[in-house]
């Protein structure tokens, strides 16, 4: 073998031939490259070992011992542990795996163990493990290992066929020549300013640390290039999109934004008045708008929106609304009515469900120029419609439509504005990595004079007094929502009981009507019974998670949830959005069985998004987040949200003064930097494509 290079198969290492190539293959590790990136993902501190007579109750330890014996017990309740005796030279100590007889395989006689977890009282004192590591096989064949006491233990993403314990082996064996291959993209001068160490030091900090903190020295610096890359390829992706248009700038001719203002019949919020100047600004700039606007359900962003919208109008452009369901672009068409009056200007509705010559009527009005403003469905994009002159877009709720979906209403003009609307606030640190190709505009604050959301924990057992409380106010003309969980690994059972609470509430308040939907109906049946429930003439929708986001009835002030223990905090919060909407004072009631989680306390204390956002966050974590919530998204390795939020912070800022001065990072010296990028982004190789 020649000498080692960033892309030497794996197979042609020392100890790892073709079988063990193949196993690491499914880890993703192919090369001597990727088998120095192939980072711990914990770490076990054995730098403090207890003697096993010295463990007491209660305590955190780590322990080394020789197992002695092993067992499986069978309990009363048919559970299997796996037990297992350790000794030392002070004494014994007994573990015990509830629920994991197969360990019988792995732990045997003989072998010295590394042990780490909590000391119980069972029967004597007793260590459950959390983690527990073979150090030594204790016949000889792995002599070369060796107790590895005294340090932090790396523990890797392992597979079948390759364990922990023999990646590290590897790792550690080939280290020294794995590190020489690395070269630090970082200037100089940067690393000092953030007192980050250098890749080299960093790669075997995280290796091979002295300590925890050593470790997390390492894993800051790594995390610092992660987000720095990602905010590099955001950054430019921005200045791109903002650059393709061929100069049209609207002016702000003060013609119906005027008449708009004058004729509201509220006082803008702050932060309504901020977005406004924002969008304001954007729109009238020659590069294109790309902003998103984000705010909590009931902020007020439509109206927002409909600035914007008039400032096209009014400088002869067209504006288009896009909605993800008929049921919200039917609402959002019934508040521009009505703010629009007055201007003289009829908004145009164009969804699926209206009749074909109905369609055909509008896809013309809005082909010749007649129509200028339309709000609509996905119907909009379709190849039929044409528009005379489309100045700006707007996309509600833009994370339900794809990223090809957006771009084929925004092809429909050439180079408009494009706002995009999102109801799920998020914390800073996650717009920006889910963001950072946008613009932001924010609304935090709520429009004075709505009605406060009490948000009461009740016990399960108390369902009587949630009937009660439906009778009493229901009766009075006002309606509720009652929201039970369905998860898909227990689809039909949560349906049933979905349609038993509908059942059994219809049998106990047979003096009002009780609806129920559920992900099960076809779309227009939902849409129905929501009309329905919307006109008034249903007071209790029982529903599983498929309520609308947006839908805005506004006579609606109770919302009940079962097993709230089962949503997420950002959901519950989603779900508690839907009432009040009008004036008067709702509740919503989350029916808990046994004790309160505090997660669902500190949800019951606040109604502020962001802040729901930012527990919700460390609640989580942050891969999750943009799993759920935005295809596409970017897998983070090595950064944590929001712990690394101020990482975050930096690397935007120096990802945003390296793009001013070299924006397509040619200058020889940023050559690393821009490689690292695309290495590590393959979306990053279009936007920084040489040439
Ligand atoms: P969002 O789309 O952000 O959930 P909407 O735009 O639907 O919120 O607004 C919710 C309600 O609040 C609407 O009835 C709207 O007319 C009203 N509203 C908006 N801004 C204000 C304000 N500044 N003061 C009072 N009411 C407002
Ligand atoms: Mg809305």
């Amino acid at each position: 073998m020649g000498a080692l290079r960033a892309d030497t198969k794996i197979q042609f290492l020392k100890g790892i031939g073709t079988r063990r190539a193949e196993a690491f293959a499914r880890l993703g590790v192919f090369t001597a490259q990727d088998l120095l990136w192939h980072l711990p993902h914990r770490y076990i501190d054995a730098s403090q070992v207890t003697p096993l007579a010295k463990a007491r109750v209660g305590d955190e330890v780590a322990c080394v011992g020789q197992v002695v014996d092993t067992g499986i017990q069978p309990t009363r309740r048919g559970l299997k542990i796996f037990r297992a005796v350790l000794r030392d030279a002070s004494g014994l100590l007994e573990c015990a795996w509830p629920g994991q007889p197969f360990l019988e395989r792995s732990i045997r006689p003989g072998q010295t163990l590394l042990v780490a977890g909590t000391v119980r009282f069972y029967h004597g004192r007793q260590l459950s493990p959390r983690e527990f590591i073979v150090l030594a096989e204790g016949n000889g064949e792995d002599a070369e290992t060796g107790p590895v006491i005294g340090t932090v233990l790396p523990v890797y993403p392992a597979t079948e066929g390759l364990s922990h314990k023999q990646i590290r082996g590897l790792i550690q064996r080939h280290l020294d020549e794995l590190i020489a291959l690395q070269v630090d993209a970082m200037p100089e001068a940067l690393r000092s300013e953030l007192a980050l160490p250098g890749v080299q030091q960093a790669l075997r900090a995280v290796h091979q640390p002295g300590s925890l903190l050593e470790a997390e020295a390492g894993r800051r610096r790594l995390a610092f290039d992660e987000l720095f890359d990602l905010q590099l390829m955001l950054v430019r992706a921005r200045t791109l999109a903002k650059r393709q248009r061929a100069g049209v700038s609207f002016e702000i001719r003060r013609d119906l934004t005027t008449k708009l203002k004058e004729g509201l019949p509220f006082t803008l919020t702050h932060d309504q008045v901020r977005a406004v100047r924002e969008i304001t600004g954007d729109m009238t700039a020659p590069e294109r708008m790309h902003r998103l606007l984000m705010g909590d359900v009931g902020t007020g962003k439509t109206v927002v929106a409909l600035f914007a919208m008039l400032l096209a109008v009014e400088n002869d452009y067209q504006a288009a609304l896009m909605a993800p369901t008929e049921l919200l672009a039917e609402q959002h068409v019934a508040t521009l009515q009505a703010l629009l009056r007055p201007l003289g200007i009829a908004p145009d509705l164009l969804i699926g469900r209206l009749t074909a010559s109905e369609k055909s009527a509008t896809r013309r009005r809005l082909s010749e120029g007649r129509s200028r403003v339309v709000v609509g469905t996905h119907a909009l994009m379709q190849e039929s419609v044409s528009f005379r002159r489309l100045g700006l877009v707007v996309i509600d709720e833009q994370h339900r439509f794809g990223v090809e979906q957006r771009a084929a209403l925004i092809g429909k003009g050439t180079t408009p504005d494009v706002l995009l609307l999102s109801a799920t606030p998020i914390p800073r640190s996650l717009a920006l990595t889910m963001y950072g190709d946008l613009d932001m505009s924010v609304l935090r604050e709520r429009p004075p004079g709505r009605g406060d959301v009490r948000t009461d924990i009740r016990a399960g057992r108390r369902r009587q007094s949630v009937v009660a409380l439906l009778r009493e106010r229901c009766g009075r003309g006002e309606q509720a929502y009652v929201v039970l969980p369905v998860i898909e690994e227990s689809e039909r059972v949560d349906l049933r009981a979905a349609t038993t609470m509908a059942e059994t509430l219809r049998a106990e308040l047979t003096e009002l009507t009780i609806g129920l939907v559920h992900g099960r109906l076809k779309a227009e049946e939902r849409d129905t019974i929501m009309r329905r429930f919307r006109a008034g003439e249903i007071d209790v929708l029982v529903a599983t998670t498929v309520i609308e986001v947006g839908i805005d009835v506004a006579n609606a002030t109770i919302m009940v949830i079962h097993h709230p223990e089962r949503f997420g905090l950002a959901q519950l919060h989603q779900l508690r959005g839907r009432i009040g909407r009008g004036g008067d004072d709702s509740v919503c009631v989350l029916m808990v069985d046994g004790t309160v989680p505090p997660r669902l306390e500190s949800f019951a204390r606040t109604t502020d998004g962001f802040r729901i956002a930012e527990l919700d966050l460390a609640e989580r974590g942050m891969g999750d987040l943009i799993g759920a919530r935005q295809s596409g998204g970017f897998v983070l390795r090595h950064a944590k949200l929001p712990e690394d939020a101020e990482l975050l912070e930096r690397a935007r800022q120096e990802a945003r003064g390296l793009i001013e001065k070299d924006p397509g990072l040619t200058a020889a010296r940023h050559q690393g930097l821009r490689e690292r990028a695309v290495r590590r982004y393959p979306r990053a190789a279009e936007l920084f494509r040489v040439g």
